[in-house]
């Protein structure tokens, strides 16, 4: 039977266990997932792009089913091209839905063929997103169960040698 793949876009800038979750949870309806990272040059990430690539391969690339990739370009073209069923997309609350759907509209007025699984992660990881990540590690915050111990690590370097 042919595999089903799913891309999981995002800038995961960095990854959270808010990801992990997602992806965990994808991995029971597909067979493969690619992690898609996007360069997101316009949100100034903080960590660059081989680095949140750096960051994913050492928390997910122990899974054989799992992929790490950039995605440069359209996210219709990415998963035509790697000929994926559909993209993964979190949903933590009401207020993700309108970004999404739009995005989601826009990329099937682009590709009829656009689909899009929307996954909802635990409860305990409903609040995470990479920008609250940063804004607590700025602030020297304890980041205990929100992120991998080698993403806390590296956030510790980074905003100590900002400060
Ligand atoms: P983007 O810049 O595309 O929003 P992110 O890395 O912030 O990229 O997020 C990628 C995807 O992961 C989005 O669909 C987002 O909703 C989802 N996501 C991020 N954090 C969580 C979380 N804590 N729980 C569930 N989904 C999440």
């Amino acid at each position: 039977m042919k595999e089903k793949i799913a891309v999981y876009p995002g800038s995961f800038d960095p990854v959270t266990n808010g990801h992990i979750d997602l992806v965990e949870r994808g991995l029971r309806i597909f067979d493969r997932i690619i992690v898609a990272v996007a360069p997101s040059v316009k949100k100034s990430p903080l960590f660059t792009l081989e680095e949140r690539i750096e960051l994913l391969g050492e928390v997910l690339g122990g899974n054989a089913r799992v992929e790490i990739n950039v995605m440069d370009g359209l996210l219709v073209d990415f998963v035509q091209r790697r000929k994926a069923a559909a993209v993964i997309r979190g949903l933590r609350a009401v207020s993700d839905f309108e970004y999404e759907f739009q995005m989601s509209l826009m990329n099937r007025k682009m590709d009829p063929a656009f689909e899009a699984v929307f996954l909802m992660p635990s409860a305990r990881y409903t609040y995470l997103s990479s920008s609250i990540i940063k804004e607590v590690a700025r602030f020297g915050g304890s980041l205990k169960d929100m992120v991998p111990e080698v993403v806390r690590r590296r956030l510790k370097e980074k905003t100590n040698r900002k400060g």
